[in-house]
């Protein structure tokens, strides 16, 4: 027996987990989605995960058409069905099935699907010594346009980003936004470290609220490491002490290398190695327990 996805409330086989070429989401980028991860039977912050996803659509008026606790559960549901322990799990909503043009009011109920599988990590070298990142020409998404705390399937400013960073041999990269200041990564957040203090570009610079961000600072307050949003320009990340990046397949990333500069003493730094070793121990300490 394959994988199974939960698809409109029911769980089916990879090979039927179909949905129409009418779907907005497909046509349009009309929908939301989460990515999130289970550690040895716990999902970690599903409630927030679960709370991002519901602002998310409710910013673009798209109505899920399942209560918070029932979402929650067809997240159990499906990582039960698929005995896995340590998962990454794709929560998507859509539009629905609508017809050619854009107006939603033609889609009459939103499609839902929910796939758990294996997580693909980045290689554990990758923690020992540290990322090599760059700055791309694609700007960040100006909040007024399409805002950066919407986790919507439009992702073409991030695939774009990504795009330029492959192209130069990275695999990730760091978005300006417009006005010229550090937003975040393609599908991390940033942060520095200058002097001990922790710091992180605040929501308002066009950057994603993350769930592995918000952790990271409310570790490093719990361990009395000063940590604040600070507005960042590319001067400060290059002479920072420490740089990371963090996100829910990531975790905390070191960096060593941005755009040829190398950072601090050019190997993960002793904030980041300790943030790394409490977030690890959060994540297999805490979250939403299912059993197999
Ligand atoms: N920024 C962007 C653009 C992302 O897509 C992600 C991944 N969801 C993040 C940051 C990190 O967020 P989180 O820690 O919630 O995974």
């Amino acid at each position: 027996m394959g994988l199974k996805i939960y698809l409109n409330g029911a769980l089916v086989e990879k090979e039927d987990a179909k949905i129409s070429v009418y779907d907005h989401g497909l046509l349009y980028g009309d929908g939301v989605f989460e990515g999130i991860r289970s550690y040895n039977c716990l999902v970690f912050k599903l409630d927030e995960h679960i709370e991002r996803l519901y602002e998310s659509a409710h910013t673009l008026l798209l109505e899920i058409p399942l209560t918070k606790k029932q979402m929650k559960d067809a997240v159990v549901r499906t990582l039960k069905a698929n005995k896995l322990r340590d998962a990454y799990i794709r929560l998507v909503v859509t539009r629905g099935t609508g017809d050619l043009g854009l107006d939603p009011r033609k889609c009459k109920v939103a499609t839902v699907f929910i796939i758990t599988d294996n997580i693909v990590l980045y290689p554990a070298e990758l923690y020992e010594k540290g990322m090599e990142i760059i700055t791309v020409p694609t700007v960040r998404n100006v909040s007024e346009a399409v805002n950066p705390q919407v986790k919507s399937l439009n992702y073409l400013n991030n695939v774009m980003a990504k795009i330029e960073a492959v192209n130069s041999g990275y695999q990730e990269a760091i978005m300006i936004n417009a006005l010229g200041y550090v937003a975040e990564c393609t599908g991390d957040n940033i942060f520095t470290v200058k002097r001990g203090t922790l710091m992180t570009p605040p929501q308002y610079m066009g950057t994603l609220r993350g769930i592995t961000r918000d952790s990271v600072l409310a570790l490093a307050r719990m361990a009395g490491i000063p940590a604040i949003e600070q507005v960042l320009t590319r001067h400060e990340v290059f002479n920072a002490d420490e740089v990371f990046l963090t996100g829910t397949a990531a975790e905390i990333i070191p960096v060593v290398k941005v755009d040829g500069r190398r950072i601090g003493a050019g190997e993960p730094g002793p904030l980041t190695r300790k943030l790394l070793k409490a977030f690890r121990g959060a994540t297999r300490s805490q979250g939403t327990r299912y059993s197999l």
